[in-house]
Formats: C-alpha cells, structure tokens, sequence
C-alpha cells in the first residue's frame, strides 16, 4: 500500500536503506526486492503478542507464500517454525540447513514418496488431512520402524469472509476432517490406535487474506469445544491447538488489516474463557510475514492512447512473476521509484507483456508523466509473487534480492534463456 512510510531518496524510492533504482540497474528488471528487516518485524510482533497475553506458542512461517533458500535461513535465524506443502518445499528447507523437527507437512494429498522423505528426514510434525494419508503414513511407519507426531486438520465448519478460492474451513472444502459428520472422530480414533503416531494435536486453518478477527475468534472457541467433545470420547486433551494462518494485509488503501496484537489478545481472551488447561496455541502466518516486505520492479516500456480511454503503460513482466490478478483479481499499488518526487498526472492501466488480455496488473494506477526506461515499483508483492512464478510465453523468472540495513543480496538467480531449455530433449 503506498503509505508515508516508503522513504525516498533525490526522488527515489529506498528499500532497506538501498535506493532501488541502483538495484534495477544492478541486477536488471523485473527484480523481486525483500525488505528483510520488515520480515524479521511481523514475526517479532506475533511473538511479542503472544508473551504479552502469557499463552504458550509457536509462530510456523506458512512456507508457501515464498520458498527459497535465503527465507528458510531467515527462518531459521528468527528461531520459527515452517510449514511446507510438498517435497519440493521440504527439500528446499532441509538443503538450506533449516532443523527438520521444526517442521510441519501439510497437504491434502501428500504422496507416497513425499510421506517417505517426511519420515526418513525426521519431520516435526505431519499434519493428516484425510483416511488414505493416515493408512499411507500408518503402513510407513510400520516398515520403517519410525514413530512422528502428527495433527488432524479438521474442517470445523467456519467460512471466512474472503475470496472463493481462499477459503479452506466451510465444511464443503477439499481439505480436512468434516467435524460435522463424524469424520474428525473416526480419524482421532484410527491415530489414537496407531502405536507409531503421537497426535499432538488439532489443527483449522480458515482461509487467507482474512481481515476481521471474529473468524478467528469464533475458530478459538469451536477448537475448544471439539477438544471437549474428544476429550469426553477419547480421554484425550490436546497439547496443541493449531489456528492456522492467513491474516489478511494492506494492499490498497480499502483493506484494513487486524493487527497482530488486536487477533491474538481477542483469541487469548477466548481461550481463557472456555477452558482451564490452554493448550499451546500455533499460528500460520505466509502472507503478512513476506507481503508487505516484497516489491517488484519493473521498467516501463510502451504506452498505448486511446481516444477516451484509459491509456496502457506496459511492463518488462506481467502474470509469469505476478499471477495474483489475473487469478484472484488481487488489487496493486505502485509507484514510479525514479519518479518519487513527481506529481500524479494521469490515471493509466498497467499492462504486463504476456500474450493474455488479462495480464493487467492494476487496472487503475495514478502515475506522474511516465517515460520508457522509468522503473515502476509494485508493492507489497512479496507473498504468492516469486512462489506462483512461470515461465509462460518462455520468459525466465526473475532475479531475487535482499535488501537489510543498507546491503543488497542477490538470493536467486535470473532464470536464463539456457535455463528456460535445460530440461528440453531434443526429438
Ligand atoms: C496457505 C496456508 C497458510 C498461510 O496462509 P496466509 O494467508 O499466507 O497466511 C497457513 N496454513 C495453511 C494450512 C495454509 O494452507
């Protein structure tokens, strides 16, 4: 969102203490830029808010949103767990040094294999989300003469007010244990039974994206009550209750995020309330930890006029690096950062250079006089940008930069045109 906050240097916009004009020229555009001290900020602001309410916790960087080397190892640094949804996300974390035990494995369908290689590295906890994951996993450990802890993702029947495709916890989803018919229960019972699997706990995550902490708040107090209902069953109390992430952030002036404070003082009273014995309270932020602290940039190519119509000011990138638009109709804000200094003239669409009338990526975007060679700045890309990217119409990914406390640090490498056909034989 563009805010007071973004500081500008001679007319430049500066992330990190780096003016980000030098970077494009440095390292070429389309670059992703992280503010690594941002980064660093959200996850000390959920863990400072949770020692204020005094709950037991753990913050998991909902991996997801952004997986390179360079964040797991911030990651680690910052001393949180991750969650990771494939093996390819497993993989990256373990080859960046990152400790198995403090990691989660989720997914609604994991493999065979990807259950294997949780297994064998030792993972911190599978998270089960269906009846022929826990047969797989049973079987597995049965062979392997391995135990693990595990959690059940449950669907507790809770629809989040947020885009179709970002809600998970209605109980038509394609993910979790349906509490409602039973589900939950039979599964508890199978992994209770299962002599290598150690359930630490439950989990719900509700959607993304989501702004209001009644969600949240209403989740806290159904986790409480399906933990009664199992406890009664079972004799079983969980050590764990997992929330789940997805607290929505600013991406233009009309969302109001919920602070971190704000959710968890209000989840904190709740638990409070309706149990003595608070388990361990988990959450899952991706977005709010690396949105707010990514940019793009972008160097400004063509402008197409139309006789009373909205001009077009094209891009060097488009939905390869950024498919949120065009797949969810996510809203963007820029800023020409050579041009910080300069007053708005016009109102223009930004048009990325993929072969789709859909590749726009901000319909309506206030701009000063704009010339070819101006670098444009989208905010807050830093979630669901780089981890969604593609290499559609053949143009390689871009580069990936740190930026922290006045040094820049490229953490990935721009995909080559050599890249693009490594993996071609030819026929
Ligand atoms: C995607 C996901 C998250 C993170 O969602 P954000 O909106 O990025 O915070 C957390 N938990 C699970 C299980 C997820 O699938």
């Amino acid at each position: 969102m563009i805010t007071d906050d973004l500081t500008s240097d001679n007319g430049h916009l500066m992330i990190g203490g780096v003016d980000s004009v030098d970077l494009a020229k440095k390292y070429g555009t389309p670059l992703y830029v992280f503010d690594v001290s941002q980064i660093r900020n959200q996850i000390r602001k959920f863990k400072s808010a949770f020692e204020e309410v005094g709950l037991k916790y753990q913050v998991s960087y909902a991996s997801k949103a952004f997986a390179v080397k360079a964040i797991y190892q911030v990651m680690k640094q910052e001393d949180v767990h991750i969650d990771v949804v494939s093996g390819g996300e497993l993989h990256t974390a373990l080859a960046a040094g990152f400790p198995s035990e403090k990691i989660s494995f989720h997914g609604n369908n994991k493999t065979f294999d990807e259950l294997v290689m949780a297994v064998q590295n030792h993972v911190g906890v599978i998270m089960l989300d269906n009846f022929h994951e826990i047969e797989l996993l049973s079987r597995i450990l049965n062979t392997d003469h391995e135990k693990i802890n595990v959690m059940l993702r449950l669907t507790p029947g809770i629809s989040a007010h947020t885009h179709k495709y970002d809600q998970t916890g209605q109980t038509d989803s394609k993910f979790g244990f349906d509490v409602e018919s039973g589900q939950a229960k039979e599964a508890m019972k199978q992994v209770l039974d299962d002599p290598n699997m150690n359930l630490l706990g439950i989990h719900a995550h509700i959607g993304s994206q989501i702004f209001g902490t009644q969600g949240f708040v209403m989740l806290a107090k159904k986790m409480i009550a399906i933990s009664k209902d199992l406890q009664k069953e079972f004799n079983y109390w969980p050590e764990v209750i997992n929330l789940g992430g997805g607290f929505g952030i600013s991406y233009n002036a009309d969302d109001d995020p919920i602070t971190a404070n704000e959710f968890i003082k209000q989840i904190a009273d709740e638990l409070k309330q309706n149990c003595d014995d608070v388990p361990e309270i988990w959450i899952e932020p991706g977005r709010s930890i690396v949105g707010p602290a990514g940019y793009t940039l972008y160097e400004i190519g063509s402008r197409k006029d139309i006789p009373n119509l909205t001009p077009y000011v094209s891009v060097d990138g488009g939905m390869g690096d950024n498919i949120r638009p065009a797949l969810y109709q996510a809203k963007y804000e820029a800023v020409v950062a050579n041009k910080m200094d300069q007053s708005i003239v016009e109102t223009a669409h930004i048009a990325g250079k993929y072969c789709e009338s859909g590749d726009i990526m901000i319909d309506q975007q206030p701009l000063p006089k704009t010339d070819p060679g101006d670098i444009l700045a989208v905010l807050d890309t830093g979630a669901y940008g780089y981890s969604m990217a593609m290499n559609y119409n053949r143009n390689p990914r871009p580069a990936v930069v740190f930026v922290e406390d006045g040094q820049d640090k490229l953490v990935v490498k721009r995909e080559t045109y050599q890249d693009l056909t490594s993996l071609d034989l030819d026929y």
